[in-house]
Formats: C-alpha cells, sequence, structure tokens
C-alpha cells in the first residue's frame, strides 16, 4: 500500500523565511556563476561555496548528508547530480552543474544551475538553454489548484519536444524544514494527475535533461551519477513557493540589497 503523503503547508511568516534563504543562496550561486574558469578544480569551488556560506552566516545542507564530503554538488558533463568536489580540473567547453543547499534559520532553500566554462558547442548551449527552459515551463504550473503531475508533464513534454531525455531516477522534493519533504517531484508524468497543489507548499523543481537516453548510473564512490551512455547531462533547481498569486521563486537572484 502506498503511504499517505505528508505535504507541509507552509504560514507566511515561514515563506518569508524561507525568501530570505532563497536570496542568500541565490547570491552565493551568482557569486560562483561569475568566478568558474577554465583550470579551477571542482574542490575550488567547493571551498569558495563554503567560504560564502560562512561570509552569510548560514549552514551548509548538503555537508554531512547521509554523509556528503561537501557543501556543494558540482557535476561536470557525463555527470548529471551528486558529483563528488576533487582533482577534476574545468576544461573549455565543460558544462558544469553546480547545486547547493543552504539552512538559515532552520529552513532549507535549494538551487542548481549548470554553467558553461569558456566556448561551448552548439549542441551543449541548446541543452544548456533547454534545460533552463524546462525548468520555467514547470514552475508556471506550481499553482494552487493545480495537480503536481501538470509541473512533471510540462517539463517532459518541452525537454522532448527539443530532442533531450528527461532523468527518472532523480526527482525534486518539497522543501521546507526538511532538505527533502514530500511530495516527490517527478521531471515526467501526466497532467492532472497526482496530489492537487495548494498555497503554502514549497517545492524544489529541479528538471535533469541528459542529450542521450535517460539512463543512469552511479560511480563507486556512491555519489556521483553519470549518463549510462557518457552523453552529457543538464540541471537546472529553483525553490518555488505556490501562492494565491501564483507560482513564487523564492531563489531568484536579485542584487537590489548587499552583494555577498
Ligand atoms: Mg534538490
Amino acid at each position: 500500500m502506498k503511504r499517505s503523503l505528508d505535504i507541509r503547508i507552509k504560514t507566511k511568516d515561514e515563506i518569508e523565511i524561507l525568501r530570505e534563504a532563497g536570496l542568500i543562496l541565490a547570491k552565493i550561486v551568482h557569486e560562483i556563476q561569475c568566478s568558474l574558469m577554465i583550470g579551477q578544480t571542482t574542490r575550488e569551488i567547493d571551498a569558495l561555496v563554503e567560504a560564502l556560506i560562512q561570509r552569510n552566516n548560514v549552514l551548509p545542507a548538503f555537508k554531512g548528508y547521509r554523509g556528503f564530503p561537501a557543501c556543494a554538488c558540482i557535476s561536470v558533463n557525463e555527470e548529471i547530480v551528486h558529483g563528488v568536489p576533487g582533482n577534476r580540473v574545468f576544461k573549455n567547453g565543460d558544462i558544469v552543474s553546480i547545486d547547493i543547499g543552504i539552512i538559515h534559520r532552520q529552513y532549507y532553500s535549494d538551487m542548481a544551475v549548470t554553467i558553461g566554462v569558456g566556448e561551448l558547442s552548439s549542441s551543449c548551449r541548446k541543452l544548456l538553454d533547454v534545460a533552463r527552459q524546462a525548468l520555467f515551463k514547470g514552475i508556471a504550473f506550481a499553482q494552487n489548484g493545480g495537480r503536481l503531475g501538470d509541473i512533471s508533464h510540462a517539463i517532459q513534454t518541452y525537454a522532448e519536444s527539443k530532442g533531450f531525455s528527461v532523468v527518472r531516477d532523480f526527482v525534486g522534493h518539497g522543501i521546507g524544514k526538511q532538505l527533502h519533504e514530500d511530495p516527490e517531484i517527478p521531471n515526467y508524468g501526466h497532467a492532472g494527475t497526482g496530489p492537487i497543489l495548494r498555497s503554502g507548499m514549497v517545492l524544489a523543481i529541479e528538471p535533469m535533461l541528459n542529450m542521450g537516453g535517460y539512463k543512469t548510473k552511479t560511480l563507486k564512490d556512491g555519489w556521483t551519477v553519470i549518463t549510462a551512455d557518457r552523453k552529457p547531462s543538464a540541471h537546472f533547481e529553483h525553490t518555488v513557493a505556490v501562492t494565491e498569486q501564483g507560482p513564487v521563486v523564492l531563489t531568484e537572484y536579485s542584487d537590489i540589497t548587499n552583494p555577498v
């Protein structure tokens, strides 16, 4: 029997804290995005993420999570998600997924972007554009009274219409006082199915799109997930609140207040 879902409805005050958290995280991601260079290692980027987390008086959500050793998941080219920072050096034409989670006043925020290093191939540029757009296609359906499957369906149909596949083995999630709350948010599925979305739900929506097939493989480190066919993969994620006024992207970058 399927267990019943426990989808937490957040109060306005809680969403306010989640917005603060999202703003801090978006600035950290922005800073990393601006500093990524050919020749750096994934470990150096993780060290910068850790420094930015400390400077902003928040806590890393991933470090120590089920034993994960770093503050950021950094996944290059054929790596889809959960890449462990180490000695891999960025080369011209790489695409790099940076996924960071933080805890601010006991609430979690989660965000990922995929960034090109140097000059990208036109196929990688298209993959990044479509993956970013797929996230926003999904976010548009994070509507009070809608269904979770509407988000999944929008992401899948858009991605596949552009010739990419959608990873099945990893999904988005609810988020709040826990990093991973109900519901799971697949990036594939049928419109009009799944739980009804309500104002106050907060969702981490995170499409992972592959240039080849959707099958995955986990490396011996127990974390890094790669495409089974070794073709490139891209990943974008936002933490999004469902509100009476529509979806609100809590991890949207804004430079109106002080920079990190
Ligand atoms: Mg996530």
